[in-house]
């Protein structure tokens, strides 16, 4: 039985050799637009690739996706974290944890994962072509695949699409025209641009512990926020961005943010926390005496935002200034224009409904004998090797049930 994979990235090689492990005697083509296979591969990870991450519930695990959650979840009850840690053992990939939890060749290199891929695609005698982009697809009397690329006819009995997310839906055009629903692309993971504002002056600050809102939606993320020179970034607004994109996508990304730069403290705690300073220590200049974990030019520019005297000492501080100062420190409102591609990892949400597809067998429901793995799915997570463990679960179903 022929089978063709159309597209050669991370869920193309996993699919191919899923298939040749399960069905040894297939005749597998990996098919590849490009001059080169694993390019996202390579540059994964800033050139490390972040291949999983350490979450060994499924249910956990499926939370991590804005969308794909519900359809991953089954999924994983096949292949997971785990499965894929497995994988890589069985062919003497040493992997490591790193303390946030995601998962990287020891080696350090993506090129690892690459030379795996490779050379076992070698060994199991899977052809890759290279420079062969697919246009088009349509079915024979004989119930066989005609598949149209740039220079040739390919005839399969059975084809794995796995062509990655398309930044634009005319990408999709032809899978689309096969019947299937394509829900419009929109690209997830990205940093916020905040033109102007003063707080890019504190270009390299970072608060390990915040909790950012969009205002006048539901949108709320946790975790460290990184100032950069063109405005915000890290995990915090990372998530925000993926959980936000299409609504960000909607707004033509301008809207605006609330920052709480203490975590989730309430405005009571918070309250409770200054006035027991200004007891204790209302003698001391407010710059001076800097309470919180940040540092001391965030603090400072905190007070300048404010309008509060910063020579002033905490008792001098008044009921007026220290409501406005509670006010800043966990509701303060920054305007955003415009977004950054995020340079480590940033993903295409959208693409092929999911639907459209049975996730037992990753199989198309318009067309029997086409499956789908990766990116050109609706699915897409969060940083932290999310999008990967999508890419190898999704690949190493339909390469199971491909021929079964
Ligand atoms: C800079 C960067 C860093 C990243 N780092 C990480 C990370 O560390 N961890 C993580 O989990 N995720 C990471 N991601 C996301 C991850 O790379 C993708 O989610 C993943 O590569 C998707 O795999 P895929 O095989 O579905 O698509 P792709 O890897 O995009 O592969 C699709 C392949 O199909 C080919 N193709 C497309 N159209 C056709 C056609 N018509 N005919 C033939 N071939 C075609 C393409 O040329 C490409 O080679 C990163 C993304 C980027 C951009």
């Amino acid at each position: 039985m022929q089978v063709v994979i159309i597209g050669g990235g991370a869920a193309g090689f996993f699919s191919a050799l899923s298939v040749k492990e399960h069905f040894p005697a297939a005749d597998v083509t990996i098919l590849e637009k490009s001059l080169k296979v694993l390019a996202k591969v390579k540059i994964s990870g800033g050139g490390r690739c972040n291949v999983t991450h350490a979450c060994f519930d499924n249910v956990a695990l499926s939370k991590f996706y804005p969308r794909g959650e519900k359809y991953l979840r089954k999924a994983f009850e096949e292949f997971n974290a785990q499965s894929t840690i497995d994988w890589f053992k069985k062919r003497n990939i040493i992997l490591e944890t790193l303390p946030d939890n995601c998962i990287f060749p020891k080696s350090n290199s993506s090129q690892t994962i690459i030379d795996c891929f490779v050379n076992e695609a070698n060994n199991k005698g899977i052809t890759i072509k290279l420079q062969s982009s697919v246009k088009s697809i349509s079915k024979n009397e004989l119930n066989q695949f005609l598949i149209q690329t740039n220079d040739s006819e390919i005839i399969a009995d059975k084809v794995i699409v796995t062509i990655g997310g398309q930044p634009k839906r005319n990408g999709l055009e032809w899978l689309e025209n096969l019947g299937h629903k394509i829900i419009e692309p929109f690209p997830s993971l990205f940093t916020f641009n905040m033109p102007g504002n003063p707080i890019s002056e504190l270009m390299g600050n970072v608060v390990e512990k915040t909790t950012v809102k969009i205002e006048s939606t539901k949108l709320i993320a946790s975790g460290p926020l990184l100032v950069t020179h063109w405005g915000m970034s890290g995990p915090a607004i990372l998530k925000l961005s993926a959980w936000g994109a299409r609504i960000l996508a909607e707004k033509n990304y301008e809207f605006a943010i609330l920052v709480n730069w203490l975590d989730d403290l309430k405005e009571d705690q918070l309250r409770n926390q200054l006035e027991l300073i200004i007891l204790k220590n209302g003698d001391k200049k407010i710059t001076n005496l800097n309470p919180f974990p940040m540092t001391n030019r965030l603090w400072n520019f905190l007070l300048e935002k404010t309008s509060i005297n910063k020579e002033i000492r905490w008792k001098e501080l008044g009921k007026k200034n220290l409501n406005k100062l509670i006010n800043t420190l966990i509701n303060d409102r920054y305007e955003v224009k415009g977004k950054t591609t995020f340079k480590e990892e940033f993903v295409t949400a959208g693409g092929i409904s999911l639907e459209e597809v049975d996730f037992r067998k990753m199989e198309s429901r318009r067309v029997e004998g086409l499956f789908f793995a990766g990116e050109v799915l609706d699915i897409d997570g969060v940083t932290g090797g999310f999008n990967f463990q999508a890419a190898w679960t999704t690949g190493w179903i339909a390469g199971k049930k491909v021929l079964a």
